[in-house]
């Protein structure tokens, strides 16, 4: 993955996030050029339309297709900015390259498919252009880096990843919830990869964008890819989560980036160190604890117990859940490390009547 390079239309303004925006969809020339001109005026630089759009149900607004492609190029030619739009199969790119379009993006339901993206990276060979990959729907980061390497395998090096949140059944506050552990460890694996957030489909709903795209930031996101729209509540997709102009520049205005100086530098690798220290000492504890557990490990298989004592096991997390929620650590936390150790402890304890020559398993 060394190869990847950010798009170079992405190159940050010192510390402010890189803003692409524009409608969920091209409805009508008038509607492109007034959202177009008010984002101009607002200082984004890059302009975001679809043209083909994949819809939940049969029978919804599917975008107008290639004719929105010249309005894209309006744009670019009136206001001077970068356009984008999501392509979602061959075809789609053969129009897009014809159109000029400086960059494209799959869509979530798209880098779902590794048929589809097969498709798109092998009709994009040898054309060097820049494109964003968004999550796919489901909360699969394997799935995501897959289609960002079958574009690199490719030839596509200017990628960018657009994090929009992950479909999950019964979610009631998201659209798609942000999961934000996964684009975390997309940049921990891919650190050269930028990650742009899209708040507008992570949140489904206008009052939630500015508070998303906010927390982007506090993830140290690269940039944000919002839906903005001249008329929103008559918006012929999605038109719950759109921002008026008005709006978006609210959302400018209220934004905070996480800006860094040296100073800041030194407390924070102070902070560092003291997180270091600490989990150097939980090892150490933990070292301590399964070398206890290999002991009763011992014990019980001396005295012919069963390896797994259900309601010790219950006693324990019951009063460790306890005991952190005197001291405000979440139970899920406790659960989830406690269940960890426990499952080792398991092991070893196995392990220890393995080498002894007895391979009864109580559990
Ligand atoms: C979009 O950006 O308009 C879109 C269809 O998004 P997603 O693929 O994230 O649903
Ligand atoms: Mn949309």
């Amino acid at each position: 993955m060394k190869r990847i390079e950010p798009i170079e239309l992405f190159q940050k303004n010192g510390h402010e996030p890189l803003i692409i925006a524009g409608p969920c969809s091209a409805e009508s020339e008038t509607q492109v050029m007034d959202t177009a001109r008010s984002l101009a005026d607002s200082g984004v630089r890059i302009f975001r339309a679809g043209v083909w759009k994949p819809r939940t149900k049969p029978g919804c607004f599917e975008g107008v297709g290639a004719p929105g492609l010249e309005w894209l190029r309006k744009v670019r030619d009136t206001y001077g900015m970068a356009v984008a739009t999501e392509v979602a199969n061959a075809h789609h790119v053969e129009e897009v390259m014809k159109a000029g379009i400086d960059i494209i993006w799959i869509g979530a339901r798209t880098v779902a498919n590794p048929f589809a993206v097969q498709e798109i990276a092998e009709s994009l060979k040898g054309t060097d252009k820049a494109v964003m990959v968004k999550n796919p729907v489901n909360p699969d980061l394997d799935l995501w880096i897959g289609a960002i390497e079958r574009l690199e395998k490719c030839g596509i090096r200017r990628m960018a990843a657009i994090h929009r949140g992950f479909s999950t059944y019964g979610e009631k506050v998201y659209r798609n919830a942000p999961q934000w552990q996964i684009p975390i460890e997309l940049r921990r694996l891919i650190p050269e990869l930028p990650i742009l957030c899209d708040p507008s489909h992570m949140g489904g709903k206008r009052n939630l964008v500015i508070s998303l795209s906010q927390q982007a930031m506090d993830f140290n996101a690269d940039g944000l890819f919002i839906e903005v729209h001249n008329d929103p509540c008559h918006a012929l997709s999605d038109a719950a989560q759109q921002l008026s102009p008005e709006e978006f520049r609210e959302l400018q205005s209220m934004l905070v980036t996480r800006t860094r100086t040296s100073h800041q530098d030194d407390s924070l690798s102070q902070y560092r160190e003291q997180i270091d220290d600490c989990d150097r000492r939980f090892i150490g504890i933990l070292k301590e604890r399964l070398m206890i557990a290999d002991d009763i490990g011992r014990f019980k298989k001396e005295h012919n117990m069963a390896i797994l004592q259900s309601d010790r096991y219950k006693q324990i997390i019951e009063a460790l859940v306890a005991e952190g929620i005197r001291s405000g650590i979440d139970p899920e936390c406790i659960r989830s490390i406690f269940e960890s150790i426990h499952i080792e402890s398991i092991r070893r304890q196995m392990k220890v009547r393995e080498k002894n020559g007895d391979c009864r398993s109580n559990i």
